[in-house]
């Protein structure tokens, strides 16, 4: 977040060409926020002709552009003189911006400590100040045959694939080809293309459906959210039970009675795109498809749903984070679905925790917030047990499928062989699974071939060159790839430092290389590989579960993808290849994630009548996360770890907030920091911790340094931070982000 930001309230500076009728002067006057960090609105003048109201968008102009801004409610002051206002030139958007959404980004502004602007950019990315009609391209399906494919022709196809449909120009910038390349495709047959339907695209989902018959407990909870929803206010309920216990249909009949009352419905997903069997199932339950909202929508989507969300005929939209800056006129109901994933975080930009700011929202709505999770946040739980929330619990699975068994493999009492990641029980488990007919699944949390490339002859480790990280090897793509900056190069043949020819060794797994062990294994079984190289998008999540669900496939190797939600009746197996990988950073969250992730990715085995077997591959059986999964009572280890946390008023029990430093050079990164550190504040409950070098000290390169302000849960922690922030000038090429409550402390 940048700091360095010209004074509030003045129209801003550079000279408008000419032509400012004079007679604005001594007229109305309105503040408007535009989309860029400013510390707040600029006061426009008001023409005679219009009659802007709060919420209104506008064209005004801005450096000699013009930028589309909404009126805000700021009272209008007099620190510029009239006559140097510059005029509205337009109001330009028939749906104004509610005041519940305008309150939203000014609390969220605040409570993160991001200019307004930079909130309000979130919720105005969409708009444009053309609408023009353009075609829409998808997919012929089934694919014709015979078609010519050409290689411009295959990345239309390609992208295609990743979002469907999309907007001319769109598909054009992606796929980087003309649109007589589209025009010849839809001649040949390949796509269809559309006029953007007139009206909203979004017909109305069938509350009175037929639901599946729930049984009494989940009957029982269904009626108590269901009570929120027709109270029409602000609550939050905590919807909680094992993996398969059916939350979802449980929190689906929120959301039909939400549709009953004629109000708004928002479904957040930590992962949206990947969310086809959700929308699949949505769509069974209420006969057609909600609103889906996410970043890797087009343009024209976009725009045409954030329209239909603004003018209420878009009753049901999921989405993920970006969602909640939607213009809901009326708002009923917002369920965070897998509400402990870390993925609701956004960490770039203006950082922001979606699951907090979804409540937040729900209140100034205001309607009820339903969390739901099989492994609630250390968070939502301190919540309901202080009273703040309401709980409810469902015990079993659905239909009497039980909990899958879980044991650990002592990696130090039955090693893999040399060379080798999967240790004998794990393979005998697999070969079992899958002589019996059912599916198979191997899980490790880390993409590509190998973590770290080293060099045999002189010990060099293959580094990024902008990172503090190894660069990882992606044998099928023959790359060595940095997973932070993106950088790659392709795969040495001779070592860069000694140059010995053939001496760069892969250590350690990735799942390409699980994926060539198991290969080795198991040759008969059909593999199927779930990371975010393979499954790149909805289309492909799609695909990869009706694959599994048809029993196309036999093993799936997947990364953290695979934990997320997935229904796969036939699966009964389940390995974890190195359960002990969350836990080495020692993060202070990182037994709490480590406990969430294995339990989720144990929760898809044996979700139908077959029973299911999860093993953990493990060099610490007695580390109390391999022991609460291996008892499956996550509720005594959340207990402990609130314990522990308690005890030293780390959060909930206290708050945190990470000012992280980044410059051009070390010696800048150092120099700000210590002049931040120098000037910390401390008090009664307030504590600030560093500078010191962030673990990634160097990322995309710029040099990190980190400080942690630490405060007891009754002291605010945004106005701690502001004095701080305003007590040290930024130099240039020196930034500061704000990280209030962090989760992540790299
Ligand atoms: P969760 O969200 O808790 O993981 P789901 O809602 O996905 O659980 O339910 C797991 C499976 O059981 C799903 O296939 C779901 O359709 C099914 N299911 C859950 N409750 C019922 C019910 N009352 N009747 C029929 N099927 C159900
Ligand atoms: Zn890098």
């Amino acid at each position: 977040m940048d700091h360095d930001l010209p004074p509030s309230r003045q129209t801003p500076s550079l000279p408008l060409p000419d032509a400012f009728p004079a007679r604005c002067a001594g007229g109305r006057r309105v503040p408007v926020l535009l989309p860029y960090p400013f510390p707040g609105p600029f006061d426009y003048a008001v023409p005679a002709h219009l009659d802007p109201r709060p919420g209104d968008i506008v064209l005004v102009p801005l450096n000699r552009r013009e930028e589309i801004g909404v009126v805000w409610d700021a009272p209008p002051d007099d620190a510029v003189p009239a006559h140097k206002l510059k005029p509205i030139v337009g109001i330009i958007d028939s749906v104004p911006m509610t005041a519940s959404l305008r309150r939203f980004i000014d609390w969220m502004a605040a409570y993160t400590l991001s200019p307004p602007g930079e909130v309000l950019a979130m919720a105005l990315r969409v708009l444009s100040t053309r609408e023009t009609q353009v075609l829409t391209y998808r997919r012929t399906q089934p694919p014709p045959e015979g078609a010519r494919l050409t290689p411009p022709r295959r990345r239309v196809l390609e992208v295609l694939d990743r979002h469907e449909p999309l907007a001319s120009p769109d598909l054009v910038a992606k796929a980087g080809v003309s649109t007589s390349v589209l025009r010849g495709m839809a001649d040949a047959g390949l796509l269809v293309a559309e006029h953007a339907a007139a009206g909203s695209p979004f017909p109305c989902p069938d509350p009175d459906r037929a639901g599946p018959a729930l049984s009494r407990q989940q009957e029982a909870a269904a009626a108590i959210l269901r009570g929120a929803v027709a109270r029409r206010d602000f609550s939050v309920t905590l919807l909680d039970g094992v993996t398969g216990s059916g939350k979802t249909e449980v929190y689906l009949e929120a959301v039909a009675e939400c549709l009953h009352t004629g109000r708004q419905a928002l479904v957040m997903l930590p992962e949206i795109a990947l969310s086809s069997q959700w929308i699949e199932r949505f769509q069974r339950r209420f006969g057609v498809a909600p609103a889906v909202w996410h970043s890797d929508l087009g343009s024209r989507v976009r725009r045409i749903t954030r329209k239909a969300v603004a003018e209420g005929t878009a009753p049901v939209v999921v989405g993920a984070r970006s969602a909640l800056f939607l213009p809901f006129p009326d708002l009923g109901l917002i369920v965070v679905d897998e509400e402990h994933e870390a993925a609701f975080k956004q960490q770039d930009g203006v950082i922001y925790h979606a699951r907090d700011m979804a409540i937040v929202r729900a209140r100034l709505s205001p309607c009820p917030a339903v969390l739901v999770s099989a492994t609630p946040s250390l968070e939502t739980v301190a919540n309901v047990e202080a009273g703040r929330y309401a709980h409810l619990r469902l015990d079993s699975r659905h239909g009497g499928a039980s909990m899958p068994t879980v044991r650990l493999v002592d990696l130090r009492e039955t090693p893999p062989e040399r060379g080798k990641f999967l240790a004998p029980p794990l393979i005998a488990a697999v070969r079992e699974t899958l002589a019996r007919g059912e599916q198979a699944m191997l899980f490790l949390n880390r993409r590509g071939y190998a973590p770290l490339t080293l060099c045999r002859a002189c010990g060099h480790r293959m580094q990024c060159p902008n990172c503090s990280a190894w660069l990882v090897e992606h044998r099928i793509r023959h790359q060595l790839l940095c997973h932070h900056c993106g950088h790659t190069i392709p795969i040495p043949p001779e070592c860069p430092a000694c140059h010995v020819r053939d001496s760069l060794t892969p250590i350690g797994p990735g799942i390409e290389r699980i994926t060539e062990e198991a290969a080795d294994l198991f040759p008969e079984a059909r593999r199927l590989i779930m990371a975010s190289d393979t499954i790149t998008g909805p289309h492909a999540a799609a695909a990869a579960a009706h694959a599994i669900e048809n029993r196309d496939v036999d093993l799936i190797i997947g990364t953290q993808l695979v934990a997320k939600g997935w229904h796969f009746p036939h699966l009964t197996f389940v390995g974890v290849v190195d359960a002990d990988l969350g836990l080495a950073g020692g993060e202070l969250r990182a037994s709490e994630r480590t406990v969430q992730l294995l339990h989720q990715v144990a929760g898809r085995a044996g979700r139908a009548e077959a029973p299911g077997l999860v093993m953990l591959q493990t060099f610490i059986p007695e580390h109390p996360v391999m022991q609460a999964l291996l008892q499956g009572d996550l509720d005594a280890f959340m207990a402990s770890e609130a314990d522990s946390r308690r005890d030293g008023e780390w959060p909930p029990y206290g708050r945190l907030a990470a000012l992280i430093v980044s410059a051009d050079t070390a010696i800048q990164a150092d120099t700000l920091a210590r002049d931040l550190g120098r000037v910390a504040p401390h008090g009664d409950g307030i504590t600030a911790l560093g500078p010191a070098p962030a673990p990634m000290s160097l990322l995309r390169g710029r040099h990190r340094r980190r400080l942690l302000l630490k405060v007891r849960r009754d002291v605010a922690v945004q106005p701690v931070l502001r004095q701080w922030l305003a007590s040290v000038p930024v130099p240039r090429g020196c930034r500061i982000e704000v990280d209030v409550d962090p989760i992540s402390f790299l």
